[in-house]
């Protein structure tokens, strides 16, 4: 009987080191067995790239549902493979559209790379995605994730995929109060997957836990009723579901305050490209000011920020304001209007004067995209 073997964290910081001895070893092919059942008898999660064996399309739709709920990205994922058929028309794609067709989707840092890698992929591979985990996992981007979805879907290979779902449905099918978070609860729950993974139909399997933990061990009010391993889940039985899978720290959300002017000429309105090493990077806005408490209209005008731009103001005109959540970011942004009859002298911010037609073809981060199609009409 091959042994093998758990962590189980106690609440005073240690590590219990538990020999697994036979009938955990048998509840674990019991796993394998149910699951892979459920999903060929019982699933019927429909999305249009399961079953999909085209690296490039998997490839999209990982990305695209990395931190994205399924129906939120659908539509995204139906836009990119219409707009973009091969990786090659991806490769080739202007990189303004591309970042437009992304709007709303968020964590524009997925777009970046997904556009990296398909030049890459285009220039350095001839068009052809690596057939296995190794080769994969060398693309900007593609993590250990994405790297076992791609290999195991379209290739067949036995890599096991570890996500948020599959975290939630081992953690609480084998009582596992390792934090799943840290580096010894990621190497400890990636080694128990792969233990589990059913070798000869990988991509069934993989496909089977994912959706189990999106449709039946959901994170609240799990289905256990309906579930296929209800019967031996340690969570089930000890009432433990609640406090499964363990995370190791809170997650810290920083407030962010943005008060955008809309500064008009004529038809136009000044935009900048966002740059740096921050959220939204790549995308368009209004001149921004950036402050850790909100302010009012005549608090603005005394900042060195706007003083700086040598602007002769005449009026401010607060317009709404609207607040964006972020995994570790709350943003309120603030808009507000100043008209010139001159064209004004942007002094030192790199910037260009936009109308109407240009700004819909310009992509924006969704709190500003939705507050200039409401203020500017289109
Ligand atoms: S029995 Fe309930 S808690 Fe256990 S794996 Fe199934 S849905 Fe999740």
């Amino acid at each position: 009987m091959k042994l093998v073997c758990s962590l189980r964290w106690l609440s005073d910081g240690t590590y219990l080191f538990c020999t697994l001895m036979e009938h955990q070893a048998k509840s674990k092919s019991f796993f394998t067995v149910q699951l892979t059942d459920w999903h060929a008898n019982t699933n019927e999660r429909s999305l249009p790239w399961k079953s999909e064996k085209d690296p490039y399309r998997i490839w999209l739709s990982e990305v695209i549902l990395q931190q994205t709920r399924a129906q939120q990205g659908l539509p995204y994922y139906l836009a990119f493979t219409n707009a973009y058929p091969t990786v090659q028309q991806l490769a080739e794609a202007d990189e303004n559209e591309v970042f437009r067709l992304w709007q709303g989707l968020g964590y524009y840092n997925r777009c970046k790379n997904m556009l990296a890698t398909a030049r890459i992929i285009k220039d350095q591979l001839g068009g052809i995605f690596p057939d296995n985990y190794d080769g994969l996992i060398q693309l900007k981007g593609i993590g250990p994730y994405t790297a076992a979805a791609i290999a195991s879907f379209a290739f067949g290979q036995p890599n096991a995929v570890v996500d948020g779902n599959v975290y939630r449905v081992l953690a609480r099918y084998f009582g596992i109060e390792l934090p799943f978070d840290t580096s010894e609860g990621k190497k400890h729950f990636a080694a128990l997957a792969q233990q589990l993974l059913d070798v000869n139909n990988s991509s069934a399997y993989n496909q089977a836990i994912m959706d189990l933990g999106a449709t039946v061990c959901t994170p609240r009010k799990p289905k256990c009723s309906e579930c296929p391993l209800s019967k031996k889940c340690i969570a089930c039985r000890d009432n433990l579901i609640e406090l499964l899978p363990v995370r190791s720290k809170r997650i810290e959300v920083k407030k962010r305050f943005f008060h955008y002017l809309l500064i008009h000429w004529q038809d136009y309105v000044w935009i900048r490209k966002r740059t740096g090493n921050d959220i939204w990077q790549n995308l368009h806005e209004p001149f921004l000011i950036e402050t850790v408490t909100p302010m009012e209209t005549e608090d603005i005008i005394q900042t060195e920020n706007f003083k700086n731009t040598g602007l002769n103001y005449s009026t401010i005109t607060y317009e709404s304001k609207t607040t964006q959540r972020l995994t570790h970011q709350i943003i309120e942004a603030r808009f507000f209007s100043l008209h010139f009859s001159k064209k004004p002298a942007m002094k030192s911010h790199a910037g260009v004067w936009m109308n109407k037609n240009e700004l819909r073809k310009t992509a924006f981060p969704k709190t500003v995209l939705s507050f200039l199609e409401k203020k500017l009409y289109f």
